[in-house]
């Protein structure tokens, strides 16, 4: 007996979590996420399936991030009916961050069919509606953590707190005589709401997510980095600007409610309205307030009903916000794509008593990452803004361990005696992770795995590769031309302006053009 593990997703990739195990002819997906990231990579979720979702005995779902679930609504469109084993409190935001993939989904394919309409191609499908979301989303099926169950005859299964954000599991799989880990996400030792992550020890195989793999963060308290906070509301309020701040729903903005109704209990900070603006985000806390007693550094009390706190629900209610001063905005989205928030920017980037936050990280290309990066001027909804506000970053937040975290993680799941898998990391940070684990000697065998491949798992030996990964997705997973181009367009204006001789500009602009024209040549 033995088990076979093959790789759908997240392999030299951060996104589109995927793990197939099979046992004994029964096969269960530990998770089925979105590809997120260029234009290439998301191509990937148009592929069919490289099973039958028909053919899928059950899924175990690691958390509600949709780098890890946003396949499920495909998968369920395509015929699975099986149950999706998760937390309860994953269940319960399930509900919200599938409604809202469905419905980007269906915003997106209406958008490109705008443009095609006008080109007159044939229309363009959504990859799923929101009613197949909720399709999915019925599936759901609460497990607690620390225990097991038998997703399928054979196979059993056992969730670990991964400490990551609000119900994030690991997931721990014993079946063919072989004792399996998967990580799926590791959160940092100090993260709020959650204990550290747990996951037993004494595994034949561990399959370690490797997000982080080649940085390690200052690390920084939880108080330390409230009174980095409270700094920045004092320096804002104090000038009578409104502080903006662009977070992510689900989990950034809770953790800033959490550190704003601290400062203001403890007097640290003067009273101040705090708006959360965003439906989605208020979804998410609802679905914190439910399980607010058992999230830790929250003094027993609902934090989120602060009276300083108030969550917008209407688009009226928005857009009143944008005459008011001396008020805490936070918005979705966090990279400001899309979103309240980008109303809030229009009317706070030329304020110069203003201060726009970034707590988040900030993709290439992103507008976040202009603002973030200093841009004087930019364009938001095909308006020309002027940027006169203070731009802040407070990197300490993260959801994520770091290098040093990763491997304390691995460490403790010791002594491996098979093979440790590095996924869900982009090569290089797979790579570097993999160099230190070998070098710790933290297994027999240590493997960077590809899309594609298929590995043979049995018990205290390495593992074996039945099936080679798909030569064709090592260019698209490698960083491509469209990071490239945007942050050279990004930064192209500024290194133009800090040429000193108007001639000697001119002569560069003309030098890259004839580097172009060249390729046109060939
Ligand atoms: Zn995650």
């Amino acid at each position: 007996m033995a088990m076979t593990i093959s790789f759908h997703g997240a392999a030299r990739t951060v996104t589109g979590s995927c793990l197939e195990v099979e046992v004994g002819g029964k096969r269960i997906l530990l998770d089925c996420g979105l590809f997120q990231g260029t234009r290439s990579i998301e191509a990937l979720n148009q592929e069919p399936f490289a099973f039958d979702p028909a053919g899928i005995d059950a899924v175990v779902l690691s958390h509600a991030h949709i780098d890890h679930c946003g396949l499920l609504p495909k998968l369920a469109a395509q015929g699975y009916a099986g149950p999706i084993w998760c937390t309860p409190e994953t269940v319960d935001l399930l509900e919200y961050m599938l409604a809202d993939a469905g419905r980007i989904q269906e915003y997106e394919a209406e958008r490109r069919n705008r443009r095609r309409d006008r080109a007159g191609e044939e229309p363009f499908e959504p990859l799923y509606t929101e009613a197949d979301a909720m399709t999915a989303w019925r599936l759901a099926r609460p497990v607690m953590l620390d225990e097991w169950f038998e997703p399928a005859e054979g196979i059993r299964t056992r969730l670990w707190n991964a400490g990551h954000i609000l119900g994030a599991a690991s997931i721990e799989v014993e079946g063919g005589g072989v004792r399996m880990m998967f990580s799926a996400d590791i959160g940092p030792d100090n993260k709020a709401f959650l204990p550290q992550p747990q996951g037993g020890a004494g595994f034949d195989h561990v399959i370690c997510e490797a997000t982080y793999g080649d940085r390690a963060r200052s690390r920084v308290t939880m108080e330390e980095r409230r009174e980095l906070l409270a700094a920045v509301i004092d320096e804002t309020l104090g000038r009578g600007g409104n502080l903006v701040i662009p977070a992510f729903a689900l989990e950034r903005t809770q953790e800033l409610l959490l550190d704003i109704a601290t400062l203001s209990g403890n007097g640290r900070i003067g009273p101040a309205m705090v708006f959360v603006d965003s439906p989605l985000a208020n979804r998410a806390t609802g679905v914190f307030r439910k399980y607010v007693r058992g999230l830790q550094d929250t003094a027993g009390r609902d934090v989120f009903a602060h009276p300083s706190i108030h969550y917008v629900h209407d688009a009226s209610e928005s857009m009143r916000l944008n005459s008011l001063s001396g008020a805490i905005i936070i918005a979705a989205s966090g990279m400001c794509e899309a979103g309240r928030i980008r109303h809030h920017l229009l009317h706070n980037l030329p304020r110069r008593e203003s201060t726009i936050l970034f707590v988040g990280f900030q993709a290439g290309g992103s507008l976040g990452r202009v603002i973030q990066e200093g841009a004087r001027r930019v364009r938001i909804s095909g308006q020309e803004v002027a940027v006169r506000a203070q731009i802040r970053s407070i990197d300490s937040y993260s959801a994520h361990a770091d290098q040093g975290e990763l491997l304390d993680w691995m460490r403790d799941r010791g002594p491996v005696s098979g093979s440790l898998f590095l996924d869900h990391g982009e090569e290089q940070a797979a790579l570097e992770l993999g160099r230190l684990a070998k070098a710790a000697q933290l297994a027999p065998s240590v493997i960077v795995p590809e899309i594609g491949e298929r590995y043979e798992l049995q018990a205290g030996t390495p593992a074996k590769r039945l099936a080679t990964g798909r030569p064709d997705l090592r260019r698209v997973m490698a960083r491509d031309w469209q990071n490239d181009y945007a942050d050279l367009a990004t930064n192209l204006k500024q290194k133009l302006g800090r040429i000193n001789d108007p001639d000697a500009r001119r002569e560069a602009i003309a030098a890259m053009q004839r580097v172009l024209d060249s390729y046109g040549k060939a």
